[in-house]
């Protein structure tokens, strides 16, 4: 999609400090880390969210990319989020999962 962000990143059009990457998802640092590590697992195709997704597989993709970050960034304990829509937080509208970790977590709120 033409004027996404993580689009771009993915085309390497804008760069990224990337952890992890296979077939099928991206794993890049964010660029305003909320915790010590702080990596977005995205899928390669866009979607907007997980309400445009059309096919399970991609969840599945999107979670054995966190795991896979999680593993390579030696995470034993972390927070996976995803939001959806303005009023969650979301603000690249292209679905993604935010692995946070290496802080103890507040409680969700
Ligand atoms: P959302 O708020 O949509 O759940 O998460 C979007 C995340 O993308 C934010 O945490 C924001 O810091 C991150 N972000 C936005 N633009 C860029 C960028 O160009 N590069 C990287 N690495 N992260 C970005
Ligand atoms: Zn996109």
């Amino acid at each position: 999609m033409a004027n996404c962000v993580f689009c771009r990143i993915v085309a390497g059009e804008i760069p990224s400090t990337k952890v992890f990457e296979n077939d099928e998802v991206l794993a890049f640092r964010d660029i305003a880390p909320q915790a010590p590590v702080h990596v977005l697992v995205v899928p390669r195709k866009h979607v907007d969210s997980v309400q445009g997704m059309e096919e399970a597989g991609v969840a599945a993709a999107l979670l054995r990319g966190v795991a896979a970050v999680a593993e390579k960034e030696g995470l034993k304990s972390f927070r996976t989020i995803m939001n959806t829509g303005a009023e969650s937080g979301q603000t690249v509208f292209h679905f993604h999962a935010h692995v946070l970790g290496g802080r103890k977590m507040k409680a969700m709120g």
